[in-house]
C-alpha cells in the first residue's frame, strides 16, 4: 500500500480526533492508533465536561472559534447537549472572557431566560449574566469517534502496547513495549497528563512548555428530587463550575484548589472543598440540599499560560499536544487541526513500511 503512513500515540479524544483529521486526507494511507490500556481509559473518560467557551489569551479565543465550528455540526446523539449557563462575576473578573459575550437577564430572549428564572437563586438573579453553552460527554462523543474511525479500512489500532518514537532519516520509528517497532512518516502524540513523567523527548519538550501537574477537585451529588433543571452555573469568584448530568437529579461540579506536581493516584476530597461545593448549590440555585456526594479527584495537567500548546517534540515529525485542564475536551478539534497542520509542514516523503516484528 503506497501512500503517507502516520501513528497516533494515545486513545484519549485528543488522539481520536486527531487520528479523524488525519484521515481526512485522501493521501493518506495509514493511520495507526497506539493505545497502552484501553482508549478512553485515561483522563478523556474522566472529564465532566463542560464546553463553556471561556478564554484567556487570543490563542484561546481562536481555538474556542475553530472547535465550535467543529462542535455545532453535532447533536446531542454524539454526545453534545446545550444548557443555558448563569454566569456570577465574569463581568468583573477582567482576565477571563467569555466568547460569544453573555447579555444581562432583561436583554435575554425567552428560551435562554426562562429556564435561568427557574433555576437560579433569586437572590443572585440581579447580577446574572446569560448564554449558551454545551456539555460534552467524552464517553459517547469517543465512543462516535471510535465508530467512524473503524469504519474507515485505512484505521487499525494497537491496544495494550506503550508505544516511544525515535527519529530516523526518513521519517520516525515507533517502538512497542513487545520490542516491535513501526517506521512511520509522522507521530501525534496524546498521552494525557503523564506525559511529563516519561523519559523521552515528548517529556523534554512538554516540560520546557512548563508543564505541570495539579489535582483537580469536583463531585457529583444528588439534588431535591424534581428540582433540578438545565442551567449549568459559572462562578468567577469561586472558581466553580456546575453542570446538570444526564442522570435523573444529579449534578456534577469542578470547585478550585490548588494542589500542584502531584503523581497519578487517588486523592481525597479536602473538607472546605466539598463544603464550598454543597455552599455554591445553595447560594446559586434553586435545586435544594445535596445528598449522596461523591468526591472526583483527578489529576490533569496546566501550562503557565493555562492554554494548551502543540509543538514538535525533538523531531519535526513528532507533534506533541499537551491540553490542559478544562480544554482538553472542548478545544480537541482545533488541537488536533493544528497538530495534522504541524505534521504536515514537515516535508512527508511516503513510505510503504509495515509493522516490523
Ligand atoms: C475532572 C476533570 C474535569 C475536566 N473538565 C473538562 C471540561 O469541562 N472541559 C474540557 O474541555 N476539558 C476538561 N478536562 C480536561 C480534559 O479531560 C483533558 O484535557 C483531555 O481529556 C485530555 O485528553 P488526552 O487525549 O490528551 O488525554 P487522555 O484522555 O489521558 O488520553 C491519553 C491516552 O494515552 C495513553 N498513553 C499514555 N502514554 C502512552 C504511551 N507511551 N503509549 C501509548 N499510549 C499511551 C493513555 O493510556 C491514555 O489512554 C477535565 C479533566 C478532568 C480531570
Amino acid at each position: 500500500m503506497s501512500g503517507v503512513k502516520y501513528v497516533v500515540i494515545g486513545g484519549g479524544i485528543l488522539g481520536l480526533t486527531s487520528a479523524m483529521h488525519l484521515l481526512k486526507d485522501d493521501d493518506v494511507a495509514r493511520v495507526i492508533l497506539v493505545e497502552k490500556t484501553a482508549p478512553l481509559a485515561g483522563i478523556s473518560g474522566q472529564a465532566g465536561a463542560g464546553d463553556l467557551p471561556i478564554f484567556w489569551s487570543e490563542r484561546h479565543r481562536d481555538l474556542i472559534e475553530r472547535s465550535w465550528s467543529h462542535h455545532l455540526g453535532r447533536s446531542s446523539s454524539d454526545g453534545r447537549t446545550r444548557h443555558p449557563v448563569a454566569w456570577n462575576g465574569f463581568d468583573a473578573d477582567e482576565s477571563i472572557s467569555v466568547w460569544g459575550g453573555t447579555v444581562p437577564m432583561s436583554q435575554a430572549p425567552s428560551d435562554l431566560s426562562a429556564p435561568l428564572r427557574r433555576d437560579v437563586n433569586p437572590d443572585v438573579l440581579p447580577q446574572i449574566t446569560a448564554s449558551w453553552a454545551y456539555r460534552i460527554s467524552p464517553l459517547a462523543h469517543g465512543a462516535s469517534l471510535l465508530r467512524d474511525l473503524r469504519r474507515d479500512p485505512r484505521f487499525t489500532e494497537i491496544i495494550g502496547e506503550a508505544a516511544d518514537t525515535i527519529p530516523t532519516r526518513g521519517g520516525v520509528l515507533v517502538r512497542l513495549d513487545d520490542g516491535s517497532d513501526i517506521q512511520a512518516d509522522g507521530v501525534i502524540v496524546a498521552v494525557g497528563p503523564w506525559i511529563t513523567a516519561a523519559d523521552n523527548s515528548w517529556a523534554s519538550a512538554a516540560r520546557a512548555l512548563g508543564l505541570r501537574t495539579k489535582r483537580v477537585f469536583g463531585l457529583r451529588a444528588q439534588v431535591e428530587p424534581g428540582r433540578r433543571g438545565t442551567s449549568a452555573f459559572a462562578d468567577a469568584e469561586q472558581a466553580i463550575f456546575i453542570l446538570p448530568t444526564t442522570r435523573r437529579d444529579e449534578i456534577a461540579m469542578s470547585i478550585r484548589h490548588a494542589e500542584w506536581d502531584v503523581d497519578a493516584g487517588p486523592g481525597d476530597l479536602p473538607r472546605e472543598v466539598r463544603d464550598k461545593g454543597v455552599d455554591a448549590v445553595r447560594r446559586l440555585t434553586t435545586w435544594g440540599g445535596l445528598s449522596d456526594i461523591r468526591p472526583r479527584v483527578h489529576v490533569d495537567t496546566y501550562t503557565p499560560d493555562s492554554t494548551p500548546h502543540v509543538v514538535a517534540a525533538g523531531n519535526q515529525r513528532v507533534v506533541l499536544i499537551t491540553a490542559t485542564h478544562g480544554s482538553g475536551i472542548r478545544l480537541a478539534p482545533a488541537l488536533a487541526e493544528d497538530a495534522v497542520a504541524l505534521l504536515r509542514k514537515a516535508s512527508v516523503v511516503p513510505e510503504t513500511a509495515g509493522r516490523a516484528q
